[in-house]
């Protein structure tokens, strides 16, 4: 793979690092001006205030926000998270990444996000299911089945899905599973949809590996991140015979050179409140070094920007399976590109989560659900056909895999705007 670097700096807002990175793909690909003007510039930004009473009795006023960037290639598809740093350019940096990677994935999906500023782990259940319910009514004109679609993210769950979809429903008067993908099983959720993003970075990894001439049996991993997508990408890697050197989460990281315990640690988090802090199957090293540790994979899993350029330099790993959105800083690029390290890029490593959100709207759609060996085995199959788009582009076009990504989405939605014509 050349070691072309993307000539981005470092950017103030995230949405300007996504554009940097866009002109790049889209020199190299000689994408019409045109289609890059419609991209910088998302369809729908919708932002309210959502006044909630708390428990003290006080009504506190949150921030909601939801923004639509692209319909080219169908209804926008996208999670809705809950913290503290949501904001109007991440939200729309966000919605942008989703546009791309519903395009690399080859779902008919545009893409969105959505996302409330406020702190999930410091707020009751009741305050949690109030203000989901606020934001739900709020969105009430931008959801729609063939519309706009949310689905889990950072801070949400199966359980915010519940509240949103109820409250859709009692608003519109109709039962609109299809409305809101991630939903527990019971009420429309799909078999396979919560492990499903750390599934993609499992069946990801394993392309690269294969490509690099690597046996997963003598390969190494380290996981940042024991969320939704760290714990089942830690598992399903193990499972195949990786050896877990590190995991950790925000309270506490361990490093076993013997290899971690999966398993061990994923019983641990479920009785320990669902976090690692007091596991004792390795020794606690500090929340960074998991990104410099020696291993040979590197998935960071957890938050947006944790590569920056200086960390880049000291990473040992030979591969990076963005399991996080936005993990890597604009800036590390290039001297990742020039240490040769594969970075398997967030629109392309974690896709399988919206891929598996696409099979539950699919199976909303027809009313008839699959078993859970089908949604993997189409999961599988989509997954590995984009993983080797991105490569042959990464190689056609000598660039790197994010690069290679961007292209192959521009590519696909350039088309859709061609063909769907302007005004
Ligand atoms: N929030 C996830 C993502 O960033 C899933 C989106 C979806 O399923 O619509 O890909």
């Amino acid at each position: 793979m050349s070691t072309q670097t993307a000539n981005v700096t470092a950017h103030e807002s995230m949405f300007e690092a996504v554009l940097a990175r866009l002109d790049v793909a889209a020199k190299l690909m000689n994408m019409s001006d045109d289609v890059a003007t419609i991209l910088r510039s998302p369809i729908k930004q919708v932002k309210v205030s959502l006044p909630v009473m708390m428990d003290n009795g006080k009504i506190q006023v949150f921030e909601g926000y939801r923004v639509v960037h692209s319909t080219v290639l169908g209804p926008s598809k996208g999670g809705i998270r809950y913290a503290m740093d949501v904001n109007q350019d991440e939200v729309m940096a966000l919605a942008a990444w989703m546009s791309f990677k519903c395009a690399v994935a080859n779902l008919p999906y545009g893409g969105a996000k959505g996302g409330i500023k406020c702190d999930p782990r410091a707020m009751s259940v009741g305050e949690l299911e109030r203000l989901s319910r606020a934001y739900a009514m709020s969105m009430k004109d931008v959801f729609g089945v063939n519309k706009d679609i949310p689905a889990p993210d950072m801070g949400t769950s199966g359980r915010e899905m519940a509240w949103i979809l109820d409250e859709f429903n009692k608003v519109t008067g109709e039962d609109s599973p299809g409305v809101i993908t991630g939903k527990p099983i019971v009420i429309g959720g799909s078999l396979g949809r919560d492990a499903a993003t750390g599934r993609g970075v499992m069946v990801n990894t394993l392309a690269a590996l294969k490509k690099m001439g690597l046996n997963p049996k003598e390969v190494t991993a380290a996981v940042q991140g024991f969320g939704n997508v760290g714990s089942h990408a830690a598992r399903l890697l193990s499972e195949q015979g990786i050896k877990i050197v590190a995991i950790g989460d925000h309270t506490a990281t361990f490093y076993n050179e013997k290899g971690i315990d999966v398993a061990a640690a994923l019983d641990y988090a479920a009785k320990n409140g669902r976090v690692l802090k007091g596991f004792t199957g390795g020794t606690v090293i500090g929340s960074n070094d998991i990104l410099t540790c020696k291993c040979d994979v590197l998935v960071p899993a957890a938050l947006q920007n944790v590569i920056s350029e200086e960390i880049a330099h000291n990473i040992q790993a030979k591969l990076i399976v963005e399991g996080a959105n936005g993990p890597t800083m604009p800036e590390a690029d290039a001297v990742l590109n020039d240490k040769k390290i594969i970075v398997v890029p967030d629109i392309l490593a974690n896709s399988g989560g919206v891929t598996v959100s696409y099979f539950e709207w699919v199976q909303n759609k027809a009313g008839y659900y699959w078993s859970e060996n089908e949604v993997n085995t189409k999961h599988d199959e989509k997954m590995e056909i984009a993983f080797s788009s991105v490569w042959d582009n990464a190689s056609n076009f000598k660039t790197s895999m994010r690069i290679a990504a961007y292209i192959t989405a521009l590519q696909k939605i350039e088309q859709g705007v061609q063909l769907k014509g302007n005004y």
